[in-house]
Order: structure tokens, then sequence, then C-alpha cells
């Protein structure tokens, strides 16, 4: 028997959930590109978007998924030969790096492994020894959405300034932006990145690019960066065709406008990271409860260093892939894959699963999550604590 007839439930960690309000939004006919609505929404838009990643600064936009603005960052900054310091917490912190190095772009790397943040004092002292400031950015992923960890982004800059190092702070928050704080001014940020398919609520297909000031001077000094990739005139057009290097996306920046209007109405940016945090309280102390007996564990011990838009679970192999066929074959709940979890006892990360709760996200939703996830665990027999439901339900009666 199945009870997945109803509406699927898309609890990866992104690809995220997309409001109707957003697919409405997007199910009308092609508008004309070269005067009209969507020209004159593009001001608005920009302003918007800046508010959600908390810059005066500038933003670019680009058609491209989260390696796109992993690319296009890299590429308006760093030439060949230049180094960076890039500072992993799980895969796709590697993932960045491996899109510098076809650049030419050397890398030294700083693994903090799969379990642990960050740790600034590493930072300073790599950058203290770099006499020469031989490295001219520093990357961090500001959340890494294979092992849940959130740096501290604001301590990374401090430790930076603390060895007096000019390099620019690249931060990733494809996986961060609009569920977690972030505040690329205040924290020193040069250059964010984020993709439209996350905390945006927006399928797929649009990446953003947001610099500042220092890293447009560096940008200026580059003696050539690809034309497509190129941010200057993408960042401040005299045509509207220059926002996005030839035709727009035109049924995405619908989509996106209409997203942009719902955390506006929910009470801005703020209201929006303080939903993000109290529902992760109730998923982490459903987790906590489930955790005191068997085999299931959050990957990130410290909730300081947990991500407000994902968690990542060990629970051994085979019960996290089997967990999430159960999931979705019987109650119509797709739960995320273990990400860069391989070894060698668990060549397919069978033993790992990851919950999302990013974006367009309530407080049913996220207690219909936890239910599959209890009834699944009942089903298949893998042994747990109790009192998970009722933890994650006081938690959310507390509002
Ligand atoms: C999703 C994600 C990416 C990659 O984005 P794609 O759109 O899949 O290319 C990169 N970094 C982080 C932190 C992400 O969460």
């Amino acid at each position: 028997m199945t009870l997945s007839f109803g509406r699927p439930f898309l609890a990866i960690p992104g690809p995220s959930v997309m409001p109707d309000r957003v697919l409405r939004a997007m199910h009308r006919p092609g508008p004309n590109i070269y005067e009209g609505e969507l020209v004159e929404m593009m001001p608005a838009l920009i302003d918007d978007l800046r508010a959600i990643a908390r810059t005066r600064h500038n933003v670019a936009i680009y058609i491209a998924n989260g390696h796109g603005a992993w690319e296009a960052a890299l590429s308006n900054v760093l030439a060949p030969g230049d180094k960076v310091l890039s500072l992993c917490t799980g895969r796709f912190g590697h993932g960045w790096t491996e899109m510098a190095e076809p650049l030419g772009v050397q890398v030294q790397i700083d693994d903090f492994g799969m379990r642990a943040p960050v740790d600034p004092d590493r930072v300073e002292t790599a950058l203290q020894a770099d006499t020469y400031h031989r490295i001219r950015a520093v990357l961090l992923t500001h959340v890494d959405t294979s092992t849940s960890i959130k740096n501290d982004v604001a301590a990374v800059r401090a430790a930076m300034d603390a060895a007096g190092h000019p390099a620019l702070l690249m931060v990733d928050c494809i996986a961060s932006m609009g569920c977690d704080r972030f505040e690329m001014d205040a924290w020193g940020v040069d250059v964010a990145i984020t993709a439209s398919q996350k905390g945006l609520m927006v399928p797929p297909g649009m990446a953003f690019v947001f610099f500042s000031g220092r890293a447009a001077q560096v940008r200026k000094g580059m003696a050539r960066v690809t034309r497509y990739w190129d941010w200057t005139d993408r960042a401040s057009p005299d045509l509207f065709y220059q926002y996005f290097g030839g035709t727009a996306p035109t049924h995405h920046l619908y989509g996106l406008r209409e997203a942009l209007d719902m955390i506006t109405e929910e009470g801005g940016i703020e209201a929006v990271w303080t939903r993000h945090s109290h529902l992760a309280r109730a998923i982490w102390a459903a987790f906590d409860c489930w955790s005191t007996s068997g085999p299931l564990e959050m990957n990130v011990a410290d909730p300081a260093h947990r991500s407000c838009a994902v968690t990542s679970l060990r629970i051994g192999a085979p019960h996290g892939t089997a967990l999430r066929r159960w999931t979705e074959e019987k109650l119509g709940v797709t739960l995320g894959i273990g990400l860069g979890m391989q070894s060698e006892d668990d060549p397919n990360a069978d033993g790992f699963f990851r919950l999302g709760h990013m974006g367009h996200l309530n407080a049913p939703m996220v207690m219909g999550a936890l239910s599959s996830i209890q009834s699944g665990l009942i089903a298949l027999h893998i042994p747990h604590g109790t009192g998970a439901l009722e933890a994650a339900v006081q938690v959310i009666s507390d509002t």
C-alpha cells in the first residue's frame, strides 16, 4: 500500500519547494524584452536583491546555476597564476576549488573535515605565513549543503583583518541566502554569490554575484575577463540586455519578482530568518530525541554551527538510503541523499541523508517531514529514541 497520493513534498536541500504564487507568476505569455514592464521592473528588483544580501553594493545576474555563480565570481577577480586560500567544510568548498583550478588559479586548501566549522585562528595563521600577500582571495562556504555546517563569516573576516591581509573575502551563500542570517556589508564580505533555487524559491536557472567596491577595483585591474562572465556591464548596464549579456531570463524574472514580494509581505528578510531558525530548532529537537538511542545522529553537534536551511544526518548504511526510499515511495516525501560522505565502508553514502528546510516552508510542512521520518524509522525497524514529534511540537508552539 502507498500513502503517497496527494501533493508530493520535495524535502531536499535544493531545488527547494516552489510556491504556487511563483509558478503562477511565471505562467504567462512572453513579454517584450526591449521595452515595457519587464524593463521597468529591473531597478526595484535589483534593490530588493541587495536587501536580501544586506549590501548597498553591486549585483550581477547570470542565466546559470550555482556552478555558474562560482565561475563568474572567480573569473572577475582572479587571473591565471593568482593564488587563493580555499576553506573547506564539506563537498561544496571542494567544488568551488575545482572550478578555480581550470582557470589557472593556484589553490591552497585548508580542509576542516566534514563535521567542524572553519577555525578562524587557523585562517589567521595561514594568512600571516603569506608574507608577500600572494593569496588574492579567501574562498569560504557560508553553509556547506553536504555537511550542513554553517561557518562564522564575520570571524573569518576578523581573522583576515588581524593578519593584516589584503585578500578579498569571497563567500558562497547559495544554500544560506534567504535562510540563515547573512550580512554582506556588516561582515566585510567582498564577493557573495547565490542562485535562484534555494532560499529564493525560484526554479534553478538564475545566479547572482554581489560585489563590493574593493572587488570592483580588483576587477578593473584585471588584464582580461571573459565577456560572458564579466560583471561590469551586468551590474551597471546602459541598456537592458546588458543586465543579462543577452536575452533576459524572462519568466524567471517574474518568478523572482513574486518571491521577493512574498519576502516583503512576510516582514522582510529578518522575519524570514526568524522563521527559518524557529523551524530549524523544532527539527533539531526531534533529531535530538531520536538520537538518544539507535544509530541516528546529526552531523553537526554544535547548534551554533548548524545551518537553518539544511540538516545532514548520519544513520549508518544501509538505513539512510532505505529511509529515503521508504518515505518517497510510501508517503511522497523526498529526502536528500548523503553528499560527499562516501567512504571505503560506505561507497554510496547509504548511511546518510539530508533534510532540506529552506525557502517556502512552514510548520505543518516541517511536522509532515518529521512525522514521515518517524514512520520510516518504525516501518524499517531502525532503533530510535522517543518523544521526537512531541519535542518538535513544543518548539513550534512556543512562538
Ligand atoms: C547548491 C549549491 C551549489 C551548487 O549550485 P548548483 O545550482 O547545483 O550549481 C554550490 N554551493 C552551495 C553551498 C550549494 O548549496
